[in-house]
């Protein structure tokens, strides 16, 4: 389960936006491993610096994600951190924001869906109908004859959109 969220094209995404390019393979090798794993691991199964994994590894941290856990090493003295993803964390995170982001496209659909838009077919406007029906249907910038536009399309693309966005939703709502 906790793989099959990694593989979900939203949690790519969230995890991009909070920890760079680099933050699912990040994520994926510390979930691989399946317990505490050190940054110098990770760094083995990546080609990037050790810095640049503590990095991505503290913006995780920083939004609950990636914890840490600090031990002395009986050779060197030294403090080894090492790391575990909170998959139920990113779960969480992602529905709060999918569900705000499923909202505002439901609304916005239904915007597309009801309301006629007409444009000029020399593209100098676009307006809805009551303003259009206002200038007699004529441009007011250029006098063409103004056309409905179809937005059938339109609805039709955004519903899909919200649909498949859904469809990833329920595989989170699992894991929570
Ligand atoms: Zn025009």
């Amino acid at each position: 389960m906790k793989e099959k969220i990694l593989n979900l094209n939203i949690t790519k995404d969230f995890l991009t936006t909070i920890g760079g390019q680099n933050a699912p393979e990040v994520v994926k090798v510390c979930l691989e491993k399946n317990k505490d794993i050190t940054d110098e691991e990770i760094s083995k199964k990546i080609p990037l610096k050790i810095t640049e994994i503590r990095t991505i590894l503290n913006q995780l941290h920083y939004r609950g994600i990636a914890c840490y856990n600090k031990a002395k090493t009986k050779r060197s003295g030294w403090y080894n951190y090492t790391w575990t993803i909170k998959t139920k964390r990113i779960a969480e995170l992602l529905l709060e924001q999918k569900a705000e982001e499923i909202n505002r496209m439901e609304k916005r659909q239904e915007l597309e869906k009801n309301y006629e838009q007409f444009a000029c077919p020399g593209k100098c406007t676009q307006m809805a109908f009551e303003i259009a029906a206002e200038y007699q249907f004529k441009c007011p910038e250029c006098g063409k004859q103004m056309n409905i536009i179809d937005n059938r399309k339109i609805a039709r693309e955004s519903k899909q959109k919200i649909e498949s966005i859904k469809r990833e939703v329920n595989v989170l709502k699992k894991v929570v």
